[in-house]
């Protein structure tokens, strides 16, 4: 990809209100963007048909608004890569699918995901016949022509399990800007049972976004 332009994005999962501590990473996706004059893209990731749902997702945008964030293209104003809902976008995971398929890279497996090791072989395609996480956000940010993704650290070794993706796909990578994580007092990361520190209880005790943005952004 030449870099003629940068390309980032915030690709939420809608399961749940969104939280404090994704809020500032897409916060710091947007800077990026912003800083490099270049295209923010917002991708909903609800291929878990059992945890995502519609209104999580138009919640997820409420807030997001109401944080400060704005973005270039995404499911209510489209643009020239849609859908943006990757519910939407099943063929062209197939399409990856059957490339790894026949170039002899994946192999039929019992293992759940629970059971990968950090560097051994992962899903791609789940048993329910869900396309699995890491194939979809390449396929997609490749598809998009993400120039750079910004995410938390915690999600180190899936981008090296991306990585090996890319190369077996023949894609070319972006590059990938990991975060600190928001952390409690006690240095634990604020994770989704929180249920305060989601942005709506925030907004509804009174907070912010300024303020929300000084409080927390400062620690990342
Ligand atoms: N949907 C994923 C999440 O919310 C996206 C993470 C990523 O690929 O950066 O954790």
């Amino acid at each position: 990809m030449t870099e003629k332009q940068y390309r980032g994005r915030i690709a939420p999962s809608p399961t749940g209100l969104l939280h404090i501590g994704h809020a500032v990473t897409f916060w710091r996706a947007y800077e990026r963007a912003c800083a490099a004059a270049g295209k923010l893209v917002l991708r909903i990731e609800d291929l878990d048909r059992d945890r995502c749902r519609r209104e999580f997702a138009d919640a997820i945008i409420e807030d997001l608004h109401w944080f400060g964030l704005d973005w270039d293209e995404g499911p209510e104003i489209g643009g020239p890569f849609a859908p943006y809902i990757q519910s939407q976008r099943r063929s062209r995971y197939l399409e990856a699918w059957e490339k790894l398929r026949l170039g002899g890279l994946i192999y039929p497996c019992k293992c759940s995901r629970k059971a990968g090791r950090d560097f051994g072989d992962f899903i791609v395609w789940r048993r329910d016949d869900v396309p699995a996480y890491q194939l979809a956000v390449v396929v997609d940010d490749a598809a998009m022509r993400i120039s750079e993704v910004v995410r938390g650290k915690d999600l180190l070794v899936s981008t090296f399990r991306q990585l090996l993706l890319y190369r077996a796909l023949d894609l070319l990578p972006p590059r990938f800007f990991h975060t600190s994580l928001v952390v409690d007092e006690s240095g634990k990361r604020l994770a989704k049972r929180h249920g305060s520190l989601s942005l709506r209880a925030l907004k509804e005790n009174g907070l912010a976004p300024e303020e929300l943005r000084a409080r927390y952004m400062s620690k990342s």
